[in-house]
């Protein structure tokens, strides 16, 4: 065997032992979190918000009146152009009142689907994380404190109570502004938050959308109604009656509320037409 032959057969041996040990999703020809367009066509959402994709989705710009996107170079910046108009309707109010800027977080990836971390939700481009902390008008976050800045939580003492120096009127105004667009179907937040607007707001038929959650101690959580005329889009049922300032409300302040349910529900499977969606 000369040098030459005996060189290319190591190299076949190290690419081909190289090849074989990716995982296998990672052989296959596109994954969900590749940077990439969105799919071409009508915007539908398809499946459910934790298992699902997006065709047509639109991106949402860098900046607008009102807010600015946060870890732009995730490539999370994208979600229904009824989401995309959610949020800058949002801006809008924040900007006219002179609220502040909204920080906005994920939405989902170009074509939804899984994402590597962080989140189950998000799949479907109905999903948007957005930060409680409002950046002073005066002074705008730069782009490289949107890549690293991380956002100030909301709670102090064991988590049971919001911090006086971080929730101010502001953020419960952000709070009503944010749940009062009819196709809100929940808004997730830390329990605390929703004590607050129970007190703050009593009676409000839009209480019933805000739902207290483990985490989102730094950020609210918005998810949107499925669009009408989306058929393969499917809807979580709808948040119980009332206003959710009751017991169920009383029960996140037990002990027993205080580690989140352990073990995974299992994952349901992705509608066949995302395959599609991720192929074209
Ligand atoms: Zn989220």
């Amino acid at each position: 065997m000369t040098m030459k032959t005996s060189a290319l057969r190591l190299l076949l041996i190290l690419g081909l032992t190289a090849l074989l040990s990716m995982p296998v999703a990672a052989r296959s020809a596109k994954r969900w979190n590749d940077k990439m367009p969105p799919a071409a066509g009508a915007p539908r959402s398809i499946g459910l918000y934790t298992s699902g994709c997006i065709q047509g989705a639109q991106a949402l710009p860098s900046t607008g009146p009102g807010f600015q996107t946060i870890r732009r170079s995730r490539q999370r910046f994208f979600g229904h152009p009824a989401l995309i108009q959610y949020i800058q309707g949002l801006g809008q109010i924040m900007d006219t009142e002179d609220l502040g800027i909204l920080s906005i977080g994920d939405l989902g990836q170009a074509r939804g689907g899984p994402i590597p971390s962080a989140h189950r939700s998000h799949q479907t481009g109905l999903d948007v994380d957005i930060w409680f902390w409002l950046q002073p008008r005066s002074r705008p976050m730069t782009t490289t404190e949107r890549e690293t800045a991380q956002p100030p939580s909301m709670v102090t003492n064991g988590r049971l109570a919001l911090s006086p120096k971080q929730w101010t009127p502001r953020q419960m105004r952000l709070m009503e502004a944010a749940a009062g667009f009819e196709n809100v179907e929940r808004i997730f937040v830390t329990p605390p938050v929703k004590q607050a607007l129970c007190k703050g707001y009593p009676g409000a038929a839009w209480l019933r959308k805000v739902r207290p959650w483990w985490g989102h101690r730094a950020h609210l959580h918005v998810r949107l109604r499925c669009p009408h005329g989306d058929p393969a889009c499917v809807n979580q049922p709808p948040p119980p009656e009332g206003d959710g300032c009751d017991a169920t409300l009383a029960w996140w302040f037990t002990d027993e509320a205080r580690r989140p349910p352990r073990g995974k529900s299992k994952p349901t499977p992705m509608p066949e037409a995302c395959q599609a969606v991720l192929a074209k």
